[in-house]
């Protein structure tokens, strides 16, 4: 075991992923969503001229964008491609009302977009919606540094609401490889997960309260700065995850977590998946309170980012890497811990090498080999992506039986992701797009997942990739009260048509 250095407290980690989100979008251009998967135009009208001269005495001529919406239209992974014609950039919650009131009368679809990171296709258009985008809207309101609780507007970029809060010695409870780009209310709308559920739970828990305009235009304000709020029905956990289908979310407030003094991360490598799944437990039983994140990688998931991003892997020759964190408040003691863990680890046999830092900039080094997987794996052509949450004892098998699946069809099979929570991101890599191999993948995936009674979206959620499989983790009765507070909340259905329900 290498021990590389002293404590330091964690600071941000380099902009490596918004540098690559500024150069990808001008990149690769996927087929027409409507054409690949196809898809009818629901029985929506189509924009006129006197609809642009409306919304352009709302948000004014320079926040309405009809030419280069590529950007808009493609998603993150190259996977779905709207054609939208529109782009809305409100600068408020009145303009979002405006714009969503006339949407509703005219029946004119919208698509809510905040950083466009998602990885369902929910956040570009399906056919021809109106782009609604949040990006103007990013102010951040107040951080009150004795309770913790931040409140922001919805485009606020998470890491800039993040990097305030540090200021005042608190950190927002949400990590993700995305942080420089995705937007707080694009985060509530998808219930995000990350880097850190393992240590402050998901935002059903954290977030306090939201504002959201429905379909109507109607202004929900459900803010709150207290934890603690029995009135009535808590509304505010329709928006959390309910990916733009019932209400645009326009401000959101949140308890931050207090910044932790200590922060450590080792990088181990083990010889089965037995050892990490032991590994785990004795992660959770040496190092209790002070644990903050759990992560795996497996070996063709690390030569993915290794590769395509040039970086040093600190170990190497492992089929299976874990990236563990603490977080707390005494360097000495927690290091103690540490270490204890990971003698144990060795002694046993279940941990065969692995490095330990708490240097600022070594443990950056670290966190990239895991946060840029997602990212160099888009680089390997085309990529089948699962977020699925399974049992951990079946938790990798999948990737082994996909594997044996999809044979030559694949360049690369890999699965990392936050062993912490159960939650595998599995990966399915190709030189592009076939039907051959979406066949060979879909629905076999998710009728596997149901069978282990897993959940077939963990934490990206299910926008329109995933919407027809959306049965195999919710029951018929479920699903169709889902449909009534639909039809409820957005009766003409103008909201992200298309997703999440069929
Ligand atoms: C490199 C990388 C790493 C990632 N890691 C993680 C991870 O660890 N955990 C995780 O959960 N996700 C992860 N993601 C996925 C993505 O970042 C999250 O889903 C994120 O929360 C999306 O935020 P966004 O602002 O980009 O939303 P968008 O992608 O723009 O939109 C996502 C959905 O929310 C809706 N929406 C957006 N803003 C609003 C709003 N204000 N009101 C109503 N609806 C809205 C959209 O219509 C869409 O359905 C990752 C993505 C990338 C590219």
């Amino acid at each position: 075991m290498k021990k590389m250095s002293a404590t330091g407290l964690l600071k941000l980690r380099p902009n490596v992923v918004k540098s690559f989100f500024r150069t990808y979008k001008a990149s690769g251009i996927p087929e027409l969503t409507q054409v690949r998967h196809n898809v009818k135009r629901g029985n929506y009208a189509t924009l006129e001229g006197k609809d642009i001269a409306f919304f352009e005495s709302i948000v004014g001529k320079n926040h309405l964008v009809q030419d280069d919406l590529q950007g808009y239209n493609v998603d993150f992974m190259r996977s779905v491609r709207g054609s939208s014609q529109l782009v809305l950039r409100p600068s408020s919650t009145q303009e979002v009302s405006a714009i969503l009131k006339y949407c509703n009368e005219r029946k004119l679809a919208v698509c809510p977009q905040g950083g466009n990171t998602g990885l369902v296709g929910g956040s570009v258009p399906v056919c021809d919606e109106i782009v609604l985008s949040l990006a103007r809207l990013d102010k951040i309101l107040h951080i009150d540094e004795i309770t913790g609780i931040a409140a922001c507007e919805a485009g606020c970029i998470l890491e800039n609401l993040d990097l305030k809060a540090r200021e005042l010695g608190l950190v927002v409870p949400l990590d993700l490889g995305a942080k420089s780009s995705c937007h707080i209310g694009g985060n509530v709308s998808t219930n995000a997960g990350g880097l850190r559920v393992l240590r402050y739970g998901n935002l059903h828990g954290s977030v306090l309260g939201v504002e959201a305009v429905l379909a109507n235009g109607d202004v929900l304000d459900l803010m709150s700065d207290f934890k603690k709020d029995n009135t009535g029905y808590h509304l505010k956990h329709l928006f959390i995850g309910s990916e733009g289908t019932l209400g645009v979310v326009t401000k959101v407030s949140m308890l931050c977590a207090p910044q932790s003094q200590a922060q450590h991360v080792a990088f181990l490598g083990l010889s089965s998946f037995d050892d990490v799944l032991k590994t785990f437990r004795d992660s959770r039983q040496f190092l209790g309170e002070i644990l903050s994140s759990c992560e795996l990688i497996d070996a063709n998931s690390l030569d993915a980012s290794v590769n395509h991003f040039k970086l040093n892997s600190p170990i190497e020759g492992y089929p299976f890497y874990m990236l563990i964190e603490t977080s707390g408040s005494n360097a000495e003691h927690d290091m103690e811990k540490f270490n204890r863990f990971l003698e144990n680890g060795m002694e046993k046999g279940q941990i065969i090498d692995g490095t330990i830092t708490g240097e600022v900039g070594k443990m950056q080094e670290i966190w990239k080999l895991r946060e840029l997987v997602p990212v160099a794996l888009i680089e390997d052509g085309f990529c089948f992506k699962y977020d699925i949450s399974l049992p951990l004892r079946e938790f990798y098998h999948i990737v082994e039986v996909m594997q044996e699946r999809v044979g030559n069809l694949a360049t690369r099979v890999c699965g990392y992701g936050h062993l912490g929570d159960s939650n595998l991101h599995l990966n399915i890599c190709c030189q592009e797009f076939t039907q051959e191999i979406y066949k060979c993948i879909e629905p076999f995936v998710y009728e596997y997942t149901s069978q282990v009674k897993g959940s077939i979206s963990a934490e990206h959620g299910i926008g329109f990739l995933k919407k027809n499989y959306l049965k195999y983790s919710k029951s018929p009765a479920a699903i169709s009260k889902m449909r009534e507070l639909k039809q409820l909340l957005d009766p003409n259905s103008i909201l992200n048509p298309y997703k999440v329900l069929n």
